[in-house]
């Protein structure tokens, strides 16, 4: 294989290779992402879930006690008399301990079945208030008789209430106990749990009077009541109708998760915990071990590249050395070819090869003709100079046929001192003239033997129908004959006049 192709196949497979490299990064690239986001989403699911077992736990651990409290002789007792004090002594120790349980729970409320306040355990010296229009979970409640849950503003802000009808054995609804969670009850626990950064936003209307107390930032039509500083970056980004999203600000990678919706007991959409995650140091981590992956991937290909160009190598060596050996069997062959189609001593056709060419010549109705003719008196300049210089003399007139008649005629030595031209193309007339001119052209330039006289007698005749090589030989040796017999040094010819 040439050197050039062997680059030209060694750029493609490159090229292959590096588009490879490149095709298996941006794959990488695009997985890792969806990795990542899949882990996002994960991590998004796992946290409403955590969020609503928390409020489910709650509900089930405050609505076992307000059950216990309806059947309780001493609550019964203390609702029937209006008697604040006894209901307190007996509820404070109760709330102290769920306290101490739970120190989010602010908020220990007995209502009547009108919505006046009984007793705030959290504020005993504040009763006797009607919240029928402030408090709709504690209204809807004494209504329905049943028990509500969600989160409402009051006036400590905003709370996860769970307010529960107190019906005694008899049936009998006497009275409503509401519990009062912070969020920062489930704020502290989706941290804890998942690592995360929390805020909790307020729709700005329901905070009703609060906002005449308080100065709050706002994000789009929500209030922010708490947060850390870990969101001073990133407020401005966060766009809260993108339920999870991935957010990349100065240099650093948060996950953010916007969907916690805090409801009120009627379904309505009140609060949203806002929690983020500084996902920085994982993408990082994805980062590398890409960087990583794909530079192993380089390292292999780069190592495929070198054995490929290895072999070709090799290959190209082999076949080099083999083509090498071809071309000189070919040139053998050519020589082999050459010895066997020449004579030897003045390089023209031998007599074997010549016949094989005149008969395929006559056959194809080749038209041309043929000259035969014989040194003169070869035998007395052997004689004289010696064998050697007779050789000479043969040597020259080969190199004078070549020299006067044209490639396409077919020179040979027909044996000994005797040579024949057949002279392809040309007019009888002219080719007379030719042979004529090369009697001529032999007795004035040959330059063995000067002054020795070095002439040929020859005889000319063309191809005829009906001919063959031996026939057309017969006639121009006749003519060769005639031309010894005539004195020498002279050609004679037999065209027919066609
Ligand atoms: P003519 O004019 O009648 O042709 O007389 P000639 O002497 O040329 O003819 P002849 O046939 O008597 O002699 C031919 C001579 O050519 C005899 C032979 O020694 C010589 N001869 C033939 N082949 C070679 C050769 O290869 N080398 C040399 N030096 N002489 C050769
Ligand atoms: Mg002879
Ligand atoms: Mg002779």
């Amino acid at each position: 294989m040439n050197n050039c192709l062997k680059w030209q196949y060694l750029l493609y497979i490159s090229v292959l290779v590096f588009l490879s490299v490149l095709l298996r990064g941006a794959y990488d690239y695009h997985s890792h992402n969806h990795k990542l986001q899949q882990e996002i989403v994960q991590l998004g699911d796992q946290a409403l879930i955590y969020h609503q077992d928390l409020q489910q736990s709650l509900i089930e651990r405050y609505l076992t006690l307000t059950h216990h409290y309806a059947n309780e002789q001493h609550v019964q007792r203390a609702f029937k008399q209006g008697d604040r004090e006894a209901l307190y002594a007996y509820s404070n120790p109760d709330y102290q301990r769920l306290q101490q349980d739970n120190p989010d729970l602010h908020v220990m409320h007995y209502f009547d079945p009108q919505n006046i306040t009984l007793l705030r355990l959290h504020q005993p010296n504040n009763f006797g208030d009607d919240l029928t229009d402030y408090r709709p979970i504690v209204r809807d409640a004494n209504q329905s008789k049943t028990a509500l849950q969600g989160f409402e503003v009051g006036k400590n802000g905003i709370t996860y209430r769970i307010t529960t009808p107190l019906i005694n054995q008899a049936g009998e609804h006497f009275g409503l106990l509401e519990f009062g969670i912070r969020p920062n009850y489930f704020v502290e626990r989706l941290a804890a749990r998942f690592e995360l950064e929390s805020m909790i936003l307020v729709k700005t209307r329901s905070l009703g009077k609060l906002i005449n107390d308080y100065q709050f930032d706002t994000l789009d039509n929500y209030s922010i009541i708490q947060n850390t500083d870990f969101f001073d970056s990133l407020n401005s980004s966060i766009d809260l109708s993108v339920e999870r999203a991935r957010l990349t600000v100065e240099g650093r990678h948060y996950l953010l998760l916007t969907d916690l919706d805090q409801s009120s007991h009627q379904g309505e959409l009140v609060a949203k915990v806002v929690v983020a995650k500084d996902i920085t140091d994982l993408v990082y981590a994805n980062q590398m071990e890409l960087i990583r992956a794909n530079l192993v991937n380089l390292v292999v290909l780069l190592l495929l590249l070198a054995v490929i160009y290895y072999m070709f190598n090799r290959y190209s060596v082999a076949l080099a050395r083999s083509a090498r050996a071809l071309d000189d069997l070919s040139r053998i062959q050519d020589k082999l070819k050459n010895q066997a189609n020449t004579d030897e001593l003045t390089g023209l056709y031998n007599r074997r090869f010549f016949n094989l060419e005149l008969k395929n010549l006559i056959q194809c109705q080749q038209t041309g003709c043929l000259l035969f003719f014989d040194i003169d008196h070869f035998k007395v300049l052997n004689d004289t100079y010696g064998h050697p210089a007779g050789d000479r003399v043969l040597m020259e007139l080969g190199n004078m046929m070549r020299h006067f008649f044209r490639q396409d005629d077919l020179l040979v030595r027909w044996g000994g001192e005797e040579f024949a031209v057949f002279i392809k193309h040309i007019p009888t007339k002219v080719v007379l003239q030719k042979v004529e001119a090369f009697r001529v052209y032999v007795e004035e330039n040959i330059t063995q033997h000067q002054p020795y006289p070095v002439t040929i007698s020859g005889g000319v005749t063309n191809v005829r129908a009906g001919d063959d090589v031996a026939s057309l030989i017969e006639r121009a040796d006749q003519r060769l004959y005639q031309a010894k017999q005539s004195g020498r040094n002279r050609i004679v010819s037999a065209f027919d006049e066609n």
